[in-house]
């Protein structure tokens, strides 16, 4: 049986009183991190304040993006090391708005996910195929090269410990959502594409979200699909008694 994964990826929003805020109001109602994985998933700024707010609780803090090198002359990067040093948990890799706006591709978010297995950090890969792709069938092809690109080299271990996160880009901030049997078929090809490359056994565990204009009118549908173990959620993720009501249903 695979745990629920439910995160809410802020993007670039809230400041530090903000966001130290709304851990204090949700840190002691987010159910049981034994029923579901509860993540924060906030800018580079709060990081290491809501690890140290959330320590000993069921939430679970995660960065939104990092670079794959260690150290060196990067300016305005950080380093998986410096995540796992200020005890960040999870960091999300080939965010459709990092893919679209920063130059992103498929060679980084693989090195990136080489990278956070090797500093002990748990990827969430992002992929996900865009309107123009979906008009043209191409849903199934764009999202397993992607799929397969990121995960490339990674041992069986650490494809079972990888979360996928499967988010419509048309989807995304829009107010559109996949239907529930739509975005299931979808991760159920992404299980099927995982099976091929790395067995059976990574595919029956790998965890597989769905994200785009998750809110908890639609979660609990979404959640109840055979293949969707979990949410990434932007928008609907800012507000403690939505995020609160997110995970709840991830019970
Ligand atoms: C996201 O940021 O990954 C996302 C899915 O955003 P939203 O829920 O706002 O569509």
């Amino acid at each position: 049986m695979r745990k629920q994964v439910i995160a809410g990826n802020w993007k670039m929003n809230k400041l530090l009183g903000e966001s130290e805020q709304f851990i204090d109001e949700v840190k002691g109602q987010v159910p049981s991190a034994d029923q579901v994985e509860s993540v924060v998933v906030a800018p580079f700024t709060a990081l290491h304040s809501l690890v140290q707010k959330t320590k000993g609780t069921d939430v679970k803090i995660g960065a939104q993006n990092m670079h794959f090198e260690e150290s060196g002359a990067f300016t305005g990067e950080v380093s998986p090391e410096m995540l796992k040093d200020i005890g960040v948990e999870y960091v999300v890799l080939g965010h459709s708005e990092r893919r679209e706006l920063f130059g992103e591709t498929d060679e980084t978010v693989n090195k990136k996910t080489h990278a956070a297995f090797k500093h002990g950090l748990t990827p969430i890969v992002c992929v996900g195929e865009s309107d123009e792709q979906r008009e043209n069938n191409e849903t199934f092809t764009v999202v397993e090269n992607q799929v397969k690109n990121a995960l490339e080299g990674l041992t069986t271990d650490q494809v079972k410990a990888t979360i996928i996160a499967y988010e419509p880009i048309w989807a995304i901030g829009t107010g559109k959502t996949a239907t529930a049997a739509d975005a299931n078929e979808v991760c159920a090809h992404v299980r099927q594409a995982v099976k091929e490359f790395a067995g059976e056994e990574a595919a029956e565990a790998v965890r597989i979200q769905y994200g785009g204009s998750v809110k908890p009118a639609n979660v609990e549908e979404l959640l109840g699909q055979s293949d969707i173990d979990g949410a990434l959620v932007g928008g609907a993720s800012l507000q403690p008694e939505s995020f609160l009501a997110l995970v709840e249903a991830g019970k």
